[in-house]
């Protein structure tokens, strides 16, 4: 069977996620056979560097044998077994690990199988702790303007990005958005702490004005990674942190994009050297393998729940493959091969070579800002950089870089403007100076006409 053959069959059947399917008329689909470490192979034996991780999920490469060593071992054993009555080997060691690994004061592990559903749980979670305790009235939630949360009608209404939230406003409780941190809106020569704090003004106010009928502050830490890789300064989360405490709100941190080392850290929480009350993760969680997730608690959340059955307080939440054990297999596998060296380390000198990479773009006309957290590093097109004037959607710009870079043997996938590298740990220098390459061929191919 040829690519021709798949697309064909593909287009019949299936309806592939976020997409116009009319667009694959003209573009053709990617049907991948195989895949290695950073590289996917097509049934024509065409290879593409996997620039963006499988959307942020892969961190050591396709079939990492450690991986697949472990799954193979675990498939020998249990598949899957429901966790409500039962309990099984993979998710307790999973969730011993990952209870050590996490932020101070995260002690008790709920899973999912997704990370909408890790950010369904834990708005459920916050909004029925405030219940158990006496107090009903909270029951809404702040969140950023540019936010990113998933995809579930309420994971969606805590999102701050238009683009996917619009069209479905009728179906969604109003969360309070705030304006974002986002740096890339500063001030010319501001520096990021200082827009951040300044941006944090907001917060402040939305807090004192509603705490009384919140539950929960949602955010992603330092990366707004959806709204197109935006950033901000790890001294806002601190700020957030204390004020949260400060007005009875709890925290919740959505580290799905960003955890797992993204940032350079294990949690970008790190960075700001907080805890939240509440983490979800999932993407990274399993090395890009299978889908799992979990929602980390504190122990003053878990005991809010803790009680006679007839009082009524249990989360009595649940998906049917919630700790899947094959899933944490491979989520333990993926903790282990962190322990096999300093991947940190490692990483900041890649982030070091990627940024080096495409520095020459910072003075293109067209590019308003290259800006680096880590492993993720963005570069931000505009139609006139001096006058912030973003090129409008409908131009597309994105997407012609993708096909520039997919006829070069990369697979990007911008996020409208802004072209990015979020690559497996494992890529070489050599694949960075590819990549490095090519976007800056395909940012140039893709500004020609202004
Ligand atoms: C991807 C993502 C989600 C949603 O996870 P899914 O597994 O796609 O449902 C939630 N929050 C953030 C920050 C994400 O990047």
């Amino acid at each position: 069977m040829s690519n021709t053959d798949w697309s064909r069959r593909s287009r019949a059947r299936v309806w592939h996620p976020c997409t116009q399917m009319k667009d694959h008329e003209r573009l053709p689909l990617v049907p991948v056979a195989r895949a290695e470490g950073v590289w996917l192979e097509d049934f024509e034996g065409k290879r593409y560097l996997d620039a963006i991780s499988s959307w942020w999920t892969n961190l050591f490469g396709h079939r990492h044998p450690h991986i697949v060593a472990r799954l193979k071992a675990q498939l020998e054993e249990l598949d899957h077994v429901l966790l409500a009555g039962f309990t099984h080997a993979p998710v307790v060691t999973l969730s011993e690990k990952l209870c050590a690994l996490a932020p101070k004061g995260l002690t008790r592990c709920f899973y999912a199988d997704n990370g909408s559903s890790a950010v369904e749980v834990a708005l459920k979670m916050s909004f029925h702790y405030w219940r158990n305790v006496g107090k009903p009235e909270k029951r809404r939630f702040i969140a950023l303007a540019n936010s990113y949360h998933g995809e579930t009608l309420g994971a969606l209404a805590v999102g701050g990005a238009g683009l996917y939230r619009d069209t479905y406003e009728p179906l969604l409780m109003q969360p309070i958005h705030v304006p974002s941190p986002d740096c890339h809106d500063r001030a010319p020569g501001e520096a990021w702490e200082d827009y951040s704090l300044r941006q944090f003004q907001h917060m402040e106010r939305a807090l004192e004005q509603h705490a009384h009928e919140v539950c929960a502050v949602i955010v992603e830490p330092l990366v707004q990674a959806a709204a197109g890789m935006r950033m901000y300064h790890p001294a806002y989360l601190k700020r957030l942190r204390e004020a949260c405490t400060r007005h009875g709100v709890h925290l919740i941190a959505d580290e799905i994009a960003v955890g797992f080392g993204r940032t350079g850290r294990m949690f970008a929480c790190e960075w700001s050297g907080i805890s939240p009350d509440l983490m979800c993760l999932s993407k990274g969680l399993t090395g890009g393998t299978l889908p799992l997730a979990v929602t980390l608690a504190t122990e003053a959340i878990y005991e809010a729940f803790y009680d006679e059955y007839q009082a009524g307080k249990a989360f009595l939440h649940s998906h049917s493959y919630t700790g899947n054990p094959l899933a944490c297999a491979a989520a333990l596998a993926t903790l282990e091969i962190f322990g096999q060296r300093d991947w940190m380390a490692q990483n900041r000198q890649l982030g070091h070579l990627m940024w080096m990479g495409v520095s020459e773009l910072s003075r293109h006309p067209h590019v308003a800002e290259i800006r680096q957290q880590g492993m993720i590093l963005a570069i931000e097109l505009a139609r006139n950089v001096a006058r912030r004037t973003p090129y409008p959607a409908a131009e597309r710009r994105g997407l012609r870089v993708y096909q520039h870079a997919l006829q070069k043997g990369v697979l990007l996938r911008p996020l409208g403007n802004v072209v990015y590298f979020m690559p497996p740990y494992v890529i070489s220098p050599e694949e960075i100076g590819l990549l490095a390459r090519v976007v800056i061929e395909g940012v140039q191919h893709t500004t020609r006409d202004g």
